[in-house]
């Protein structure tokens, strides 16, 4: 373990002696020793926070001030309910000229905070060099973000930064729903010697306007615990929402699908906030929030079975969500297609069209072990319904 801290104990002795001769990061060389001696103490505060369920983590999406980050930390701190502190220093964004991150300077302020309320930090890190500054400042526990994920390059850049240092690693799903690349990450992350590796599932990009930032698509992140049982499974409602209304919805259905624990954004002026200003919620709000939440958990006398049931079921609940979700755009589609035929003076059923639907899904369902029979019911009724829409459209 000793031997593993090596490599960051070698980063904070050479930025040591450059701190004290750069005056763009205001730290004070005493409250940098003072953060020494603490560490280790901090250190098993980071362990047990990470062993914690439900593990709550919260803090702004971006640190803006040193004041901002106090108060933030300070007042989540005072509600008694958050494990983990987090605040992007460097954030990626999706056009320039848009705040990209108090930097480095950023770091400083957070192992302020942490020394203030005692609770360990996290930092998003998305290159070699933001893990060696995050480590430096003793940053308890890293994250890889969506946008990285999705990058084998850069992952593997973070990964080899990572080697011979002993941290947790948290890590976003890519921002396309594709579990190949999440369990890459994963695996160049264990490869370079990472023993405590979690999954944030935040959600995926989808073209056109829907209820959400970024579609949940809940199976994904089911499929992926099931494939890594043993790794921490943590929900952004956050990122996934991109709005305040309906984060407790969201949080709900991951503490019903027994995530292990919740990253929600907070800020202490959520509308002013530097980035994602609509999605923030106050130190205070999100107290409230886990306070409404429906905690589950297993009690002695509950029958395993039971459990089990339940939690299947609401697997079911959320898949069934989303078919009629995808019904819906379904029947939108065909709504335009029907717009299309009436202007084309089209007939609405079109037999060899129908006969090429039905041969896919065959062929599909044969794949996945659905009969025949279900299938042509099933698209049958889908069929009819999209026929109905379409005659909507004609005769309107
Ligand atoms: C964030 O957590 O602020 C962030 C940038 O998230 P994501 O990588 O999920 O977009
Ligand atoms: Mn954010």
């Amino acid at each position: 373990m000793s031997k593993l801290r090596d490599k960051a104990a070698i980063w904070k002795q050479r930025k040591l002696s450059r701190i004290t001769n750069d005056d763009n990061i205001k730290i004070n060389f005493t409250n940098y020793i003072t953060m020494q001696t603490i560490e280790q103490t901090m250190k098993e505060t980071a362990q047990k926070a990470w062993g914690k369920r439900p593990l709550i983590i919260s803090g702004p999406c971006s640190a803006e001030t040193e004041e901002q980050v106090l108060q933030t930390a300070q007042r989540l701190a005072a509600t008694g309910k958050v494990d983990m502190l987090r605040a992007g220093i460097w954030k990626p964004r999706t056009k320039p000229g848009m705040f990209e991150g108090i930097g480095v300077k950023g770091l400083p302020w957070l192992l302020q905070a942490k020394k203030l309320t005692g609770i360990p930090t996290t930092v998003e890190v998305a290159t070699g060099k933001q893990v060696q500054d995050a480590l430096t400042f003793d940053v308890d526990v890293l994250w890889i973000g969506a946008r990285t994920t999705v990058n084998p390059f850069s992952v593997q850049e973070v990964a080899d930064a990572l080697r011979g240092v002993d941290v947790p690693v948290l890590i976003k799903n890519p921002i396309n729903p594709d579990l190949e690349l999440w369990t890459g990450a994963v695996e160049r992350v264990a490869r370079a010697g990472i023993k405590q590796i979690g999954l944030i599932h935040r959600g995926f990009s989808s073209y056109g306007n829907t209820e959400f930032r970024n579609a949940p698509m809940w199976h994904l992140a089911i499929e992926m615990k099931r494939r890594n049982p043993e790794l921490l499974l943590i929900n952004d409602p956050s990122h996934i929402c991109g709005r305040r209304d309906i984060l407790m919805d969201v949080a709900q259905k991951a503490i019903d699908l027994d995530f292990d624990g919740l990253m929600i954004e907070s800020h202490i002026d959520p509308d002013n906030a530097w980035s994602d200003a609509k999605q923030q919620v106050t130190p205070e709000k999100l107290a409230e929030m886990l306070d409404n939440i429906k905690w589950r958990h297993e009690t002695a006398e509950e029958k395993e079975f039971i459990t089990a049931l339940e939690k299947l079921r609401e697997q079911i609940n959320h898949l069934d969500d989303e078919l009629i979700q995808l019904l819906g755009q379904r029947m939108k589609i065909a709504d335009k297609i029907g717009e299309y035929k009436k202007n084309n003076n089209v007939t609405i059923l079109q037999t060899s069209r129908w006969n090429q639907i039905l041969e896919r899904a065959f062929k599909k369902g044969d794949a996945l072990g659905l009969s025949r029979e279900f299938i042509t019911k099933y698209f049958d009724a889908v069929h009819m319904e999209s026929i109905n829409h379409q005659n909507k459209i004609m005769n309107s």
